[in-house]
């Protein structure tokens, strides 16, 4: 009780002693403004929801058109060679979670294992894969940025299994004259486990060549690849990054 009733005055008494962290903030300056308050239930209270398993009306096609993959049973299953689907919203830096399972019955190796990916602005790949012992290039595999960073371990779970992406992506920002001033930027976590500790990307994905950057908006939908394999989704948020 006494200790609790004199840690006001301990805090008043040493903040003239503390040292600036920050030019504009003393150390626990009372007057900083406080982040703002953020719930979580189900979802955090502040997410963007783009998939809750009922309907794909926060999706397109990329080629244009309604999104023609199948809902079913609370996830949405890519139907081959339909094309990708894109977020009728366009975002920049988020934060963003989706849950995604491979084909439980498996048929082909490699690359042709449930690949799909999500395409961060439609052009930066997180690739999907069913990665369960499955040999392929290692940034090629599940949470690799594709054809740029393997990921830091494989926590793949088996075929027919659901897992989890936690992405922090931060885009890459340009000039006026279109040139490249600060790299996009990616933090993964696969199934609660980082693989991705905030990398730099090189550039656009790209199959069989070294990645570049082209100028582009601010704000691009995210798109999710049909890579002829009927991988699902569910559960699929975002936050945006003030
Ligand atoms: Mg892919």
């Amino acid at each position: 009780m006494r200790l609790i009733f004199l840690a006001p005055l301990i805090v008043v008494l040493a903040s003239p002693l503390v040292a600036q962290v920050e030019p504009q903030w003393q150390v626990h300056d009372t007057l900083r403004p406080r982040p703002r308050v953020v719930s979580v239930a189900a979802l955090p209270s502040d997410a963007i929801v783009l998939f809750d398993g009922k309907d794909l009306s926060a999706w397109r096609s990329a080629p244009g058109g309604a999104a023609p993959w199948r809902v079913r049973d609370g996830f949405v299953e890519v139907v081959p060679r339909s094309g990708d689907i894109e977020t009728a919203r366009s975002f920049g830096d988020v934060q963003m979670h989706i849950e995604w399972a491979t084909p439980a019955e498996v048929t082909a190796a490699g690359q042709d294992r449930g690949n799909s990916g999500v395409f961060m602005m439609g052009l930066y790949e997180l690739q999907i894969l069913d990665s369960y012992q499955n040999r392929t290039y290692a940034d090629g595999q599940a949470a690799a940025i594709y054809g740029q960073h393997p990921p830091l371990v494989n926590v793949s779970r088996p075929p027919g299994e659901w897992q989890t992406y936690d992405i922090v992506f931060r885009r890459p920002r340009f000039d006026p004259t279109g040139a490249l001033t600060s790299p996009a930027r990616m933090t993964v976590f696969h199934n609660g486990v980082l693989v991705q500790n905030d990398v730099e990307l090189h550039g656009a994905t790209a199959h069989m060549r070294r990645a570049v950057y082209t100028a582009h908006a601010d704000r691009l939908p995210i798109r999710l690849q049909d890579h002829d394999n009927r991988t699902r989704f569910r559960n699929i948020w975002v936050r945006e990054i003030e």
